[in-house]
């Protein structure tokens, strides 16, 4: 009995010390009230969140439907392309069936031509015996020998129905091949006219074409903007959870940045002690450097000296900056191969979670020279650290994924010279202050 109210007595003890005990009294009433002043910061901020997710949510909805405008806009040129292409065809055996029928008309016409040839062959034929025999007396001959006048008419009407019989050919003839040339003429005409609207449909064709080609790639764009558009937006519980786990990791890591300022004081100190010691005792030593160069491994980047350190290996698929309508707030880097995410810099990570926009996504905190950075890894396959675990520069927290709101595998990285807000008003272009592919 005596012996557990003695342990409880020392546990009370003990319970106290750690709460009240030493300086740590005045540090936490101090974050206390500074919490409660972040805390009040971040219901101001829930307030501007909401109009910020109907903002980016209108945003969708608007290029949506400037995607269903540029698609029923597409359909309306296939339909067109269908109706010229159907035409092209048409028009096409038109134009065969019209050169078969010239190729036709000219045969007809070789014959034609070459019976009026013989026709007038024949005629000429029969003139020059008139002359060489004299036709004409033989003619007269004809009349001539009648018997009596109405005898001498039938042989004058005989000889006029020969000659006017031989002319009345000659004239069908022609006249059959007047009527060949005009119908040549108005088909040769119809070919002419043929050509024409094939070649317009095939110009018509080619400019459908080239305005599809066009409409497919707005159709992209504004596809990639309303990805973008997806990928900021986040629901307010997620926000909460993310600004409320934000101050924790803030305080925590700037604190790890004082502890390790102070921890290379002391160091510097002692080394500069340890050197006088040397030089009393004259006799010097190398001192050792630190090297300060990147050991690349293949998949995982080499470790930057500094404070920074590139995140990924792979290639720069988009940058940061306004892309259409929609403002990107990092870059991404991309890689066919699944391959690791290292920290930036040392930190403290804020949240790892699954987010149906970000995918799997580690938001990490960093105080660097006094300044407070957020870094955002998002889209990952796997995560490798958990929320309020402390990183170190290059270290693996992840693998390179396709989750959240992403097509294709990459890594969206976002490093904000501040905390990390709903409307990222403190995201910065990484390149030049972050190593980079
Ligand atoms: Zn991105």
């Amino acid at each position: 009995m005596r012996k557990t109210v003695m342990s409880l007595a020392v546990t009370a003890t003990v319970g106290f010390g750690t709460i009240f005990g030493g300086t740590s009294v005045i540090t936490e009433a101090a974050s206390i009230s500074s919490l409660k002043g972040e805390q009040n910061k971040i219901q101001e901020q829930r307030s501007g969140i909401n109009s910020t997710i109907n903002q980016k949510n209108n945003q969708i909805s608007d290029l949506q439907n400037q995607q269903a405008d540029v698609k029923s806009e597409i359909t309306r040129i296939d339909y067109a392309i269908t109706d010229s292409t159907n035409k092209i065809k048409e028009k096409t055996a038109k134009l065969e069936s019209t050169k078969a029928e010239i190729m036709k008309l000219q045969g007809q016409m070789e014959v034609i031509k070459d019976r009026i040839e013989k026709r007038n062959v024949l005629l000429k034929d029969r003139a020059r015996s008139y002359q060489e025999t004299g036709g004409m007396v033989n003619y007269i001959d004809v009349l001539m020998g009648s018997e009596n006048f109405s005898d001498f008419v039938d042989r004058a009407n005989a000889v006029v129905t020969i000659m006017q019989a031989d002319q009345a050919i000659l004239k069908e003839h022609e006249a059959d091949k007047q009527e060949l040339e005009i119908k040549q003429d108005e088909v040769k005409t119809n070919l002419a006219s043929l050509e024409k609207m094939v070649s317009d449909l095939q110009t018509l064709n080619q400019q459908l074409s080239a305005q599809k080609a066009e409409k497919d790639k707005l159709l992209a764009s504004l596809k990639e903007q309303e990805n973008e558009a997806h990928e900021g937006v986040m629901d307010l519980q997620e926000q909460d959870a993310l600004l409320a786990a934000q101050q924790a990791a803030i305080q925590k890591a700037i604190s790890m940045e004082q502890e390790a300022q102070a921890r290379a004081a002391a160091e510097a100190a002692a080394q500069a002690a340890e050197a006088a010691k040397r030089k009393a005792a004259s006799s010097s030593n190398t001192s050792s450097s630190s090297s300060s160069s990147r050991v690349s491994s293949g998949a995982t980047p080499g470790v930057s000296s500094g404070y920074w350190t590139q995140p990924a290996v792979g290639y720069l698929s988009s940058g940061f900056g306004v892309r259409g309508s929609e403002r990107h707030a990092g870059v991404d880097i991309a890689n066919r191969a699944a391959v690791p995410i290292v920290a930036a810099a040392d930190g403290v990570v804020i949240r790892s979670y699954l987010s149906s926009t970000y995918g799997n996504c580690i938001f990490v905190s960093h105080s660097i020279n006094g300044q407070v950075y957020t870094t955002v890894y998002a889209h990952m396959t796997t995560r490798m650290v958990g929320s309020g675990a402390v990183v170190k520069k290059g270290q693996q927290i992840g693998v390179m994924g396709n989750t959240g709101a992403s097509h294709g595998q990459h890594l969206h990285f976002e490093l904000h010279k501040g905390p990390w807000t709903q409307d990222k008003r403190f995201a910065i272009n990484p390149v030049g202050i972050v190593p980079l592919p």
